[in-house]
């Protein structure tokens, strides 16, 4: 990695009568320069001058002090010799020129913010930052660490395309149990009349019975993980704003999966009468004119149900006997795009979840984490006596920033739970229980009284991937369920007879 970078310091006067002294102190500049980096290595002024009323300098430097920290370190001690002996201040910089090197082995085609070209030119990209005059690299960025975020990005993008794939580690596996059935529980449901199409993609309108099974299998985590482990409910936000996005990190990469949600420029009648008169005339919404007439969205609708909880904690220091804090919601959907990927019940694009949410010290995060998985052992091996298994796998909040890999965190990381179906032999994710170690209670600055850093986790029990795999393994007769579900279930209730 290399950087070549050309800058001016504005000052506040000629500074003639300080030639000497600046030659002086470029001549041992050295130390400033290398700080930190290993023998030998680290930022240079190729070249310096003084042009009046500023100084015009040339960095050129390798990644261990790149140049435009290089510049940064310049700064102060070159104002205090100003400023102390000749009285001439340095009121800020001008870049005119950053260039960046970086290994590589392919090309980058698009656009990134602040790059005017990028080059692939034997093995290397070489970047033009764009330091024209309005809008572009200046000062403010150098302060803010643009250059760096450039570079981050780039060599996100080169190692992920290194094919790096999602990490899957079996961790535990059940006893293969003999299946009661061997369809696809989706269509048996339709043919039965259990549950059908709703009017959106990905959507479906689920009758009497099928919602019977939804609410045994709610009153089932009620019963073997809210009572006893003592959660709280509470009604989370179903729409999620950018603000709540960029905390959580999902502004980083959900774009692709999410439904956005747009408000109208204004609610006056009359702003919307020729929508209404369209329709009234045409009996077709007209898309386009809504389209010029809705605001910019403020956000997407809930994807991955946490998030909005932090809200109420946001900014707060909780006091140590109040941890650890356990909550749960299940209060709306959840609304993901999987374009291509719907399938059934089992992939869809609105979905309903029991979101389980834990915060306390690191300790009291995994221990509670261990309860979990415990009560969830029982429930899959009892009550429903599934095929099923758990895998350690890519946290699921490094891979809604497009990450792959495992945490650095130890003791941080997500769990999948998988059920086999067998009518295709494909096994699906049931639910998750992921620890999210610091990320949420830094993301939205939660604080321990003990000054403790606080950790989080949290579990998204699938109701619709709960019943893919329970259906597909069981079927949908009562008569082949397992006693303890069963039991629970109770009688089923009436469908809607139709002619
Ligand atoms: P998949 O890999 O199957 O797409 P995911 O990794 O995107 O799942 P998470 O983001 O971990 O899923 O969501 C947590 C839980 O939410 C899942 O375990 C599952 O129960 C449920 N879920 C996620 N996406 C869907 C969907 N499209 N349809 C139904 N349930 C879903
Ligand atoms: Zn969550
Ligand atoms: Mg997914």
């Amino acid at each position: 990695m290399k950087f070549h970078l050309e800058a001016s310091l504005r000052l506040s006067a000629d500074a003639k009568a300080a030639e000497a002294a600046l030659s002086d102190f470029f001549g041992k500049a050295g130390p400033i320069l290398q700080k930190g980096a290993p023998d030998g290595q680290g930022a240079r002024v190729s070249s310096w001058k003084l042009a009046g009323s500023k100084i015009d300098l040339v960095i050129d430097s390798d990644r261990y002090v790149r140049a435009h920290d290089a510049l940064l370190r310049l700064r102060r001690p070159l104002s205090e010799l100003l400023g102390k002996q000749y009285r001439i201040g340095v009121r800020g910089m001008d870049i005119t020129r950053f260039d960046i090197e970086v290994d590589s082995d392919r090309a980058i085609e698009h656009r990134i913010p602040y790059v005017q070209e990028i080059k692939f030119e034997g093995g290397k990209l070489k970047i033009a930052l764009d330091v024209g005059p309005q809008g572009t690299l200046g000062q403010s960025e150098i302060e803010n660490r643009i250059p760096d975020r450039i570079i981050s990005l780039l060599e996100d993008k080169l190692q992920s395309y290194g094919g790096k794939t999602e990490h899957w580690e079996l961790l535990w596996e059940s006893a293969a149990r003999e299946p009661k059935f061997n369809r696809d529980p989706t269509e048996e449901m339709q043919k039965a009349g259990w549950i059908k199409h709703g009017s959106s993609r990905g959507q479906w309108i689920y009758g009497p019975q099928a919602t019977h099974v939804f609410r045994t299998f709610e009153k089932i985590v009620l019963e073997e993980i809210i009572g006893p482990l003592g959660y709280r409910e509470m009604i989370f936000p179903k729409l999620d704003t950018w603000d709540v996005w960029k905390k959580s990190g999902h502004a980083q990469g959900v774009y692709p999966e999410i439904y956005f949600v747009c408000p109208p420029k204004t609610r006056d009648p009359a702003f919307w009468e020729e929508v209404m008169d369209y329709y009234k005339i045409t009996h077709e919404v007209p898309l386009e004119l809504v389209k010029e007439k809705i605001d910019l969205p403020i956000g997407g609708m809930c994807y991955a149900q946490c998030p909005t909880f932090w809200g109420f904690l946001q900014g707060t220091t909780l006091p140590s006997d109040e941890l650890p804090i356990a909550v749960f919601d299940r209060s709306g959907t959840s609304h993901r795009y999987e374009s291509g990927g719907i399938h059934g019940i089992e992939r869809v694009d609105e979905f309903h979840r029991i979101e389980i949410v834990w915060l306390g010290t690191r300790e009291q995060v995994i221990a509670e984490a261990e309860k979990l998985k415990a009560c969830y052992k029982h429930i899959f091996e009892d009550i429903l006596e599934l095929t099923w298994r758990t895998a350690w796998v890519t946290p699921w909040f490094m891979a809604q920033e497009g990450k792959t890999g495992l945490s650095e965190m130890t003791g941080a990381g997500t769990v999948d739970y998988e059920a086999v179906l067998p009518y295709n032999g494909n096994w699906i994710e049931f639910q998750n229980l992921s620890v999210n170690g610091e990320k949420y209670p830094k993301g939205f600055t939660v604080k321990a009284q003990s000054g403790e850093a606080l950790w989080s986790g949290c579990s998204g029990v699938g109701l619709e991937r709960w019943a893919s795999a329970f259906l597909s393994q069981k079927g949908l007769d009562p008569s082949n369920w397992p006693e303890e579900f069963r039991r629970r279930c109770g009688k089923m209730p009436r469908g809607i007879r139709i002619l």
